[in-house]
């Protein structure tokens, strides 16, 4: 193994220099196939959370299933912060390394040597350890580790910031690494029956969604004699069995590029878009039914049973106002089509996550309704078009949100507001408006607050107690310039 230089052995070297190592240390397949999985927008480095965070959440959301950082102390120790805030209720796990480790190559046998420990199959199904950005660019070799031990299967992923652009997709990477090892258990012989597995043909739903939105879907497809696959990803490893069993996979987060490959070599058909508002839903149940060789009459009648209660709902919760949305969900289109549906004006939707052909549909309507649709957006881009369009309410990522509270726009944080609420069905179509009139009603208040803190806090103001603008000591830039030069100066005598 090729260790990261000592001279750029952390994090901070930058992205270019963590590549070029990782590529040097025979990682070059692992960033060409996650570079044409999760290809690259404008801005080349994650603007939210660490991409690992996505991976561990999926780890450690399933039963019986252990998962394993490998990575900095300080990526470490964010990631499991942030998995403890969300509830994730579960250990992480954490092989450390130091330099000496990392350099000679100990790294790796001390993460075999952890696997080992902790394979006892009375306890877990399936390990997962995932190489964060130092040890990826080192090329600490997770593919090398025994595929299974005592019957508990281990599954090594590489999840650098300098490959997986969003914490979204990194829910891919370890999802489509858990079903293609699945698919090829299942190809081998008999495996495992899902839990409460249901006899009917079954659709698979793709994506982390609200958890109230599957008995709705379920309910929907219903009528056409179709069932509900367990989601991926998944809750239980039996579950991915039951899922790349399923008739068809509804791809409602159209960005897990990884899990849709697995599922087209199982022979899965797969629809994009989802059941959302009236021409959503109506479409999707249409693509679905045509996709499961579903007849007429059932197609008909799920249609028929479905929409009345969506219209009745949008029409009993319209939306009349102007917004703008970004997010790093992967659901923005889709909740932007709903607003839509209700009757508001969405000039502008801004996701993070990358076009695919599964978000074509979404993406078509959305145009022919006058709505910019920007993928790979960066928070730039988001800020600049609330700033043009002067939206009545601003739905966005932390940053936006705070940009939109400053100027006194209404705002909406969108992961815990919007995409923690149902979207799909009567449900979705009734579940936005009520917090959308909530938060445009507070403009008033944002206009008192803008009004009331103007200037303060601001720029050369900013801190607890400072009223002016701070005097510099004298001198002080001088002295720091000379000691650049003499720095630069003492490193060039050395030839360094
Ligand atoms: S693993 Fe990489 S992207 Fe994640 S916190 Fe560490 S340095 Fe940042």
């Amino acid at each position: 193994m090729d260790a990261l230089p000592p001279s750029t052995g952390s994090c901070h070297a930058g992205r270019e220099t963590m590549l070029s190592a990782a590529r040097s240390a025979g990682k070059s397949a692992v960033l060409e196939r996650l570079a044409s999985d999760y290809p690259q927008g404008p801005h080349d480095q994650p603007q939210s959370m660490c991409p690992a965070f996505g991976s561990l959440r999926v780890g450690l959301r399933m039963r019986r299933v252990a998962t394993i950082l490998c990575g900095s102390a300080c990526c470490v120790y964010g990631l499991t912060f942030t998995s403890h805030f969300y509830g994730a209720r579960r250990t992480v796990g954490y092989v450390p390394f130091n330099s000496e480790t990392l350099v000679r190559g100990q790294l790796y046998e001390d993460i075999r040597d952890a696997v080992y420990a902790l394979a006892k199959p009375a306890d877990l199904d399936a390990i997962v350890v995932i190489n964060l950005c130092v040890p990826t660019a080192s090329g600490v070799p997770l593919d090398r580790l025994p595929k299974q031990i005592d019957g508990v299967r281990v599954i090594g992923i590489d999840v650098p910031g300098f490959g997986v652009p969003t914490h979204a997709e990194a829910k891919d990477v370890l999802a489509g690494a858990m079903l293609r090892f699945a698919r090829l258990e299942a190809e081998q012989g008999p495996v495992a029956r899902p839990r409460g597995a249901s006899d009917l043909p079954t659709v698979a739903l793709l994506g982390e969604i609200f958890p109230a939105d599957p008995p709705g879907i379920g309910a929907m497809l219903a009528p056409m004699g179709l069932a509900l696959a367990p989601p991926t990803p998944a809750r239980e490893w039996r579950d991915l069995y039951g899922a790349l069993d399923c008739a068809v996979v509804g791809a409602v987060h159209p960005f897990y590029t990884a899990s849709i490959r697995e599922f087209a070599a199982a022979g899965r058909p797969i629809v994009g878009s989802g059941p959302v508002g009236l021409e959503g839903t109506e479409a999707w149940l249409e693509t679905i039914g045509l996709a499961a060789n579903i007849s007429f009459e059932q197609r008909d009648a799920a249609r028929a049973k479905a929409l009345p209660a969506i219209r009745a709902a949008l029409e009993a919760n319209p939306i009349r106002n102007r917004i703008t949305l970004s997010g790093y969900e992967g659901s923005e289109l889709l909740t932007a089509r709903l607003l839509v549906e209700a009757g508001a004006e969405v000039p502008y939707v801004g996701t993070a996550c990358p076009k695919t052909e599964w978000a074509q549909a979404d993406l078509d309507w959305l145009e022919s309704r006058g709505t910019h649709v920007q993928f790979r957006a960066s928070l730039e881009q988001d800020t600049q078009a609330m700033l043009e369009v002067k939206p009545d309410l601003a739905v966005g990522t932390t940053p936006l949100v705070q940009k939109a509270k400053e100027l006194g726009i209404p705002a909406l944080y969108y992961t815990n507001m919007v995409s923690a609420r149902p979207l799909f069905g009567a449900a979705g179509a009734g579940s936005l408006a009520a917090i959308v009139a909530a938060q445009i009603g507070s403009a008033p208040r944002f206009a008192r607050m803008v009004s009331f803190f103007q200037g303060v806090g601001t720029e050369a103001t900013a801190g607890y107690g400072t009223t002016g603008v701070p005097t510099e000591p004298a001198g002080f830039r001088d002295r720091q310039r000379k000691m650049r030069a003499a720095k630069v100066k003492s490193e060039s005598a050395v030839g360094t």
